[in-house]
């Protein structure tokens, strides 16, 4: 038995060997994104004072208050809500865009099929009650190219045809085997999107993204953004929460629409308190920089062992997810169950696929986390069905990416679907 463990451990020293560059690269990210969060916390002033619980309706709640200021400046844009009352990365999306669209409106994805969980809340699939569809938003969608990119020429027409009120993009990968769209390539669709139609706002689904690249969508042109705290930009830390950061009116908008219209922002109260949400965004360029290397160590192991992965371990990277295609379900069950056992929490149970909520397949999910399903943790999802593809994201720390790297190799090798 030992023979696998030396044998995986080795494949993992190779690979780690091969990605000097590519972990170069990535501290240079870091420590650029570092000095900007920094700046953020140093212009609002932040202090012991700001980390204070409070109750009640919340009025003046200057840790609130505050944290809204050090995100908006850590995403480079005028404004953000950042709240634990967001109860996940999807509501933070739905609320943005049911604020944003009114009754007749047009909503545009111009990224594909959005995001499993936002099908529903779109009213794309199975009839949810209180979906964008039962408002009376119109949805229409323009694939992306073969290639996975924005389909320029689609956008144009559908920007002429059906004057949406708001574009939207899908920054990460989420559950398709694609690349994810990095900052540069939004950048050119935004400009599209500005000639075209300048009426229409630019919204972006920004899970997964924050801090894999030295600039935010934000800064490129989109309008508004939203994502969870529980992925990047928590940190590892914040224990719930999603955000919307953009341009002030629309974080407005949207904070009418998650409270009432008429008080917003102004109540909200958090008695645990925002501690871990300051001190998980100080932390995110790091962990995130942490996912990344990986990741990419992910992938370099299973491309030496002739796996298909997406992306490759040299390939640029605007999100933190790791793509890795099995040959059978058994494999692909397996390799999340590995990850599972090397957990720091939970690691002796097995994860079974189940129907979770919002999702059109069995998924199993390995989630041994401290935050309950938190994927800035390391984790690893697949739907159950082919082409048995592994998703695997986050680590707080890449020591452990190695560890759990090493355990896969080791099991898999064990139960002789891949060889050393
Ligand atoms: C995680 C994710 C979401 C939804 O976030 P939840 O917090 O799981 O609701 C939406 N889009 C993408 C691309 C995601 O990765």
């Amino acid at each position: 038995m030992k023979k696998f463990d030396e044998a995986a451990a080795a494949l993992v020293a190779q690979a780690q060997a091969d990605l000097a560059q590519v972990c170069a690269r990535i501290d240079a990210l870091e420590q650029e994104n570092q000095a900007r969060v920094l700046r953020a916390f140093q212009q609002e002033r932040v202090a012991a004072r700001h980390f204070a619980p409070t109750t009640g309706y919340g009025y003046d709640d200057v840790g609130r208050d505050t944290l809204d200021k050090v995100f908006a400046l850590a995403m480079g844009c005028e404004d953000a809500l950042v709240r634990p009352q967001f109860a996940s990365g999807t509501h933070a999306i739905y609320t943005a865009l049911a604020a944003l669209l009114l009754p007749g409106d047009t909503l545009l994805c111009a990224t594909g099929t959005p995001y499993d969980t936002l099908e529903q809340a779109l009213g794309l699939r199975g009839g949810a009650q209180g979906s964008l569809a039962d408002y009376g938003v119109q949805y229409r969608q323009i694939e992306l190219t073969p290639e996975g990119e924005v389909d320029h020429e689609a956008l144009g027409q559908a920007l002429g045809r059906f004057g949406p009120a708001v574009v939207y993009f899908q920054r990460s990968r989420g559950y398709a085997w694609r690349q994810s769209l990095c900052v540069a390539q939004l950048e050119q669709a935004f400009s599209l999107v500005r000639q075209a139609a300048p009426q229409a706002l630019i919204v972006v689904d920004n899970c997964y993204g924050e801090f894999c690249e030295e600039r935010e969508p934000t800064q490129v042109g989109a309008d508004l953004l939203a994502g969870s705290l529980i992925k990047n930009p928590g940190g590892g830390l914040a224990p719930c929460g999603g955000y919307v950061a953009g341009r002030h009116g629309l974080v407005e908008r949207t904070a009418n629409r998650l409270i009432a219209p008429g008080i917003g922002r102004e109540v909200g109260s958090y008695a645990a308190s925002y501690l871990p949400f300051y001190q998980g965004l100080f932390l995110a360029p790091h962990v995130t920089a942490q996912s990344l290397k990986s990741a990419a160590l992910f992938a370099r192991v299973f491309e030496l062992l002739g796996l298909t992965t997406l992306p490759g371990s040299q390939d640029h990277r605007t999100d933190i997810i790791q793509a890795v295609r099995f040959s059978s379900r058994e494999a692909l069950l397996l390799f999340c169950q590995s990850i599972q056992a090397a957990a720091p929490v939970d690691s002796f149970v097995t994860p079974e696929p189940w129907d979770m909520p919002g999702y059109a397949h069995q998924v199993v999910m390995a989630a041994g986390t401290f935050v309950q399903g938190a994927s800035i943790e390391l984790t690893a999802d697949a739907p159950m069905t082919e082409p048995y593809t592994a998703y695997l994201q986050g680590a707080l720390t890449y020591a452990h990416g190695k560890l759990a790297a090493q355990a896969a190799v080791a099991a898999l090798a064990r139960a002789a679907t891949v060889r050393l």
